[in-house]
């Protein structure tokens, strides 16, 4: 009998290729978005790449008790993958209390249902943000967290510890927080891919939007970084190889497989890239050439951070498999798919 993996934020950027990575692993699907940061472009994408029309899908809010305890009652949820949450660094420095309400309040809430059920597997979507700017690289699982600089990095580091206690109360939650480096690219079908509103944040949204005419010119934040080309580091990790580490870590809870009952690995590829790296490699990988300039750094900006993979690669079995170049045309074929470009 199929496991059954519920979902929130799953209409969203990684929540959906996460989605398509389970049902493609023989596991059953529910969604719960409340498409706040969202439309059903990335939802519509899951269906028509897996094939499967009839995805259970719940327009909630994670905050609404209720609505989710009522997918506990309607499904037996062997697992929980927790995306549900506000994302935006410098909207979260402006506007804090919206974000502890959010993150806090969607996790414990969704929390709180599964205890209620029994318990459940919980896997808890963090981030690279938690290490800050890291003494030694590369980071592994065991290198401090270092004071959040944005409540957002501050609800990742809370939601890790919330989680962590919840398990060990006994009340039959076991978890797992995934930490991220960056997550980047688009699915290869270019039928799924970020959908930032408004003017990106994030490099590859902006290189992107740079390359088709959308933006006028690439901002590189700072070129005077004791790094090998004076531009930051990176760890861009591929949304698909991404999404299968899910896939793994959802595997190794249900399974028994688990050395703890709570357990942490990063997933990134190991490798540092700098900015100008990404611009000389989407370039030649795409054959467009980029308008950028050098800018002033941006503040916040850690010089140089990327994994050290290696709990993940020797306990989940998973390794980050997508070249770069791939990964950056994966993220043009998503942007000509939105601007009706593809061919
Ligand atoms: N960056 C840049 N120009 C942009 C956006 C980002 O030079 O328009 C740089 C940023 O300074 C950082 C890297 O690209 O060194 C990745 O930034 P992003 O916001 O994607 O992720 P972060 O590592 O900050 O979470």
């Amino acid at each position: 009998m199929s496991h059954t993996v519920l979902v929130t934020g799953g209409a969203g950027y990684i929540g959906s290729h996460v989605a398509v990575e389970l049902i493609e692993a023989g596991y059953e699907v529910v969604v719960a978005d409340n498409m706040s940061n969202c439309d059903m472009t990335c939802f519509e994408g899951v269906k028509k790449v897996t094939g499967r029309s009839d995805i259970p899908f719940y327009k909630i809010d994670c905050c609404d008790a209720e609505s989710v305890a009522r997918i506990f009652k309607e499904y037996r949820i062997d697992a929980l993958i927790h995306f549900a949450a506000f994302k935006a660094v410098g909207e979260s420095v402006a506007e804090p209390l919206k974000y502890f309400r959010n993150n806090l309040d969607s996790f414990m809430t969704v929390l709180g249902a599964a205890a209620g059920n029994g318990g459940c597997n919980v896997l808890f979507s963090s981030s690279a943000t938690v290490y800050g700017e890291a003494d030694s690289l590369p980071v592994t699982e065991n290198s401090p967290r270092k004071p959040a600089t944005s409540p957002y990095g501050a609800t990742k580091q809370m939601c890790e510890d919330i989680l962590e206690h919840t398990v060990k109360a006994g009340i039959g939650i076991k978890g797992t927080a995934l930490r991220y480096f960056n997550p980047v690219g688009a699915h290869p079908s270019a039928l799924l891919g970020e959908l930032p509103r408004g003017v990106p944040n994030n490099l590859i949204p902006y290189v992107t939007q740079t390359a088709i005419g959308k933006r006028e010119c690439l901002s590189i934040f700072g070129d005077d970084y004791p790094t090998p080309d004076g531009t930051c580091l990176r760890d861009y990790i591929d949304v698909t190889d991404l999404a299968k580490a899910h896939v793994a870590a959802v595997g190794r809870m249900i399974g028994g497989k688990m050395k703890r009952d709570y357990e942490i690995f990063n997933i990134g590829t190991g490798t540092p890239v700098s900015v100008l790296e990404i611009v000389r490699t989407f370039e030649q990988a795409n054959g467009v050439k980029l308008n950028y300039r050098m800018a002033p750094r941006r503040p916040g900006d850690v010089t140089a951070i990327w994994a050290d993979p290696s709990l993940a690669n020797r306990e989940l079995g998973w390794k980050a498999e997508r070249r770069l170049s791939d990964t950056l045309e994966s993220a043009w074929a998503w942007e000509r798919h939105l601007a009706g470009k593809d061919d």
